[in-house]
């Protein structure tokens, strides 16, 4: 990066700090998207008077709203609801919903912004948003998960619609989350209409909507080592986190031919030497999906495996880690640990795993590094695939949405080739992919001028 535009990087930040005080998480995405753009916009008069980069930092709406439920002891609980809508410039907002006592403005706003390039880059007409809560599901009855899918709906079925805002599932939002509140939406406007993803198949939801991002995180990887020409079979992979993603990025991998040693949870990772193949995954499935159990059993049931309680699954060695739990999972001492142990390709599932250091590490020794808002658009292409089937009353086959999938993945990576490949010939996929994506939304927000 020049001078010019380093200065650009250091004032915009400045102002944005300034605006947004304490807001960490916001503060590290938006500033690693600055740092891609700043040499294009230094050279951009336009960019520059009609201040875009600016304006896509800056939520379109924010929504914070009270969430009384009564639990299962007849007592009065209250949480924080939020919705972000961040950028509508090229398509009605959409993205997912977070339940976890760790949500606050600055995460919800950090991933409305990642949300906005992500949706662009899957070349869907779809804008960027995300919301959620404080609340925490774990150790919670179905009937309390209810009340408070039904109270957070009564406030948020304001602000969405569909063609307004499409929100989906995220962390401690899955497929029973998404029933309730779609239920409570429906009695509410009286409607049965897409405002959803994420649905059961057999109320409007998309064949492989579930499998989506984990899938899509393993075919990208597959492009970016077909790129050198390398296969997924016979690698050994890291995954952490053993949730929706973490699950169907395990599958796809050792569909693929690879063996997975390693899964998480915010407890402790297992490790497993033999591979976690399908029949153990399955166990997985049912542990964490149906009797909301902890990873740690994983290693009562298999002797193979060792649990390691407060740790997370970077020092084994592996050729392919795929962060697919949560943000700043991955510092620059465990990136390290992963290079020195053979590592050669990180590919995000999860949205910014990779703290700023990491990302430094890998970037250093020119690894194949993939990062989120590339690699786990999978999940919100197939959501966009849902609104299609929704507005069409149709149904695709399970075999149409992955085809299609896959070519949005396939299409994801050539575009960050062509804005990411360095003059050394290696490929840049955090800069290409927030090129790629800033484009498509600055073009638009350029043409429906200053609003
Ligand atoms: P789930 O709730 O299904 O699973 C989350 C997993 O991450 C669980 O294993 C959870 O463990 C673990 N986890 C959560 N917080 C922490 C933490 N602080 N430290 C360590 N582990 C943690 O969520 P998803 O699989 O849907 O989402 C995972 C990531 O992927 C998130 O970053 C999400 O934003 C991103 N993503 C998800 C998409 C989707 O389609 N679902 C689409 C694109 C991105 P525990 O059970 O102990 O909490």
């Amino acid at each position: 990066m020049n001078e010019q535009a380093r200065k650009y990087v250091e004032d915009f930040m400045n102002r944005l700090i300034a605006r947004n005080p304490g807001e960490q998480e916001f503060h590290q995405a938006v500033r690693e998207v600055a740092e891609s753009l700043a040499p294009h916009i230094v050279t951009s008069p336009v960019l520059q008077q009609m201040k875009v980069l600016d304006r896509i930092a800056e939520p379109e709406r924010v929504v914070i709203f009270r969430v009384p439920w009564l639990n299962d002891r007849g007592e009065i609980e209250i949480n924080r609801g939020y919705r972000v809508q961040m950028n509508s410039a090229i398509g009605p907002y959409k993205g997912g919903i977070r339940f976890h006592p760790s949500v606050n403005l600055s995460i919800l706003k950090f991933l409305a912004f990642e949300q906005t390039f992500k949706n662009a880059l899957t070349t869907l007409p779809m804008g960027g948003a995300k919301g959620g809560s404080d609340f925490n599901p774990k150790g919670k009855s179905d009937n309390e998960v209810m009340k408070f899918c039904q109270s957070f709906m009564t406030e948020l079925q304001r602000h969405i619609g569909q063609d307004t805002d499409v929100p989906a599932g995220d962390i401690g939002v899955g497929g029973r989350e998404i029933g309730y509140l779609y239920g409570q939406y429906k009695r509410l406007r009286d409607e049965f209409t897409g405002t959803l993803t994420g649905k059961g198949r057999d109320w409007g939801g998309s064949p492989l909507r579930p499998e989506a991002t984990g899938y899509g995180a393993c075919y990208f990887a597959e492009e970016m080592l077909a790129a050198r020409g390398e296969k997924f079979a016979g690698k050994r992979v890291c995954i952490s986190g053993s949730g929706n993603v973490a699950q169907y990025a395990c599958e796809k991998a050792t569909q693929l031919g690879a063996r997975v040693v390693t899964l998480s949870d915010s407890s402790g990772f297992i490790h497993d030497p033999e591979g976690i193949d399908t029949a153990k995954l399955a166990y997985v499935m049912e542990l964490k999906n149906i009797f909301r159990g902890r990873i740690r059993e994983y290693a009562d049931r298999y002797p193979s495996a060792t649990y390691y309680p407060n740790a997370r699954p970077w020092s084994i060695p592996c050729d392919i880690a795929l962060p697919c739990a949560t943000q700043n999972e991955l510092n620059g001492a465990e990136a390290q640990a992963l290079v020195d142990n053979g590592c050669r390709c990180i590919v995000e599932g999860a949205n910014m795993p990779s703290t700023p250091d990491a990302i430094r590490v890998f970037r250093q020794h020119r690894l194949l590094f993939a990062p989120g808002k590339a690699a786990n658009a999978g999940g919100v292409a197939t959501s966009g695939l849902e609104m299609c089937q929704n507005s069409m009353r149709l149904q695709w086959t399970p075999e149409e949405v992955d085809q299609r999938l896959h070519a949005i993945m396939r299409n994801i990576h050539a575009v960050c080739v062509h804005y990411g490949t360095r003059a050394d010939g290696s490929v840049d996929y955090v800069a290409g992919a927030n090129i790629a994506g800033f484009m498509k939304v600055a073009n638009a927000m350029l043409a429906q001028g200053c609003v």
